[in-house]
């Protein structure tokens, strides 16, 4: 694999598709100096991105791992099978994180009653009523945040306007209002508002 070459094709179909390295960043989520890294041939855009990216950029990931646009019967085996491969590993490790994220957010919220049971219950002076108290509200957003933090990175989530599935970033997470794992977005595809749902594949 020819990195310096993928960066470079990576770079001429970006102007080609009118678009700026913050431009492109933006779509993606991910920092200007990531497409910066990528195109100089620094590090290839990780699994993570490369789906949407060739999405954006209108190549086929063999385009994308040759660093040129490929005939359309161009198939390399090897290169699907580790794709394909890479795939499955990655839903794995989604479906194991959100398990921890069910567990995070049930442990923080028992923990969060069992905290203010206890410092309204039993006997002990004032300040410490306060600190179990405080602390144990402390503990519960802590969970809670990492818990968002989990669900944010884990998976994809599908516009259901028009099917677009990506990564948000974290603050649009945070702020959205939800039903479970379904969140109100905006979709950065289409533009629309709408309730978005946790997608594995
Ligand atoms: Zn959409």
């Amino acid at each position: 694999m020819d990195q310096i070459k993928i960066g470079k094709f990576l770079q001429e179909r970006r102007k080609e598709c009118g678009l700026t390295q913050s431009e492109l960043a933006e779509k993606l989520y991910v920092s200007d100096r990531a497409i910066s890294k990528w195109e100089n041939g620094n590090c290839l855009p990780d699994a993570d991105h490369m789906v949407e990216l060739c999405d954006i950029l209108g190549i086929t990931i063999n385009d994308l791992f040759m660093g040129e646009v490929m005939p359309k019967d161009f198939v390399n085996t090897e290169l699907e099978a580790s794709l394909v491969a890479m795939t499955k590993l990655k839903q794995q490790a989604d479906k194991r994180l959100l398990g921890i994220e069910i567990v995070l957010g049930v442990f923080s919220t028992v923990l969060l009653f069992t905290g203010i049971l206890i410092a309204g219950l039993v006997a002990m002076p004032l300040w410490a009523r306060i600190l179990v108290g405080v602390g144990a509200w402390i503990l519960f957003f802590v969970g809670i945040a990492f818990a968002i933090r989990i669900e944010q990175k884990a998976g994809y989530y599908q516009c259901p306007d028009c099917g677009h599935k990506y990564v948000p970033n974290y603050s649009s997470v945070l702020f959205a209002m939800h039903v479970n794992r379904t969140r109100y977005m905006k979709c950065p595809h289409c533009g629309k508002h709408g309730w978005h749902k946790k997608v594995i594949d």
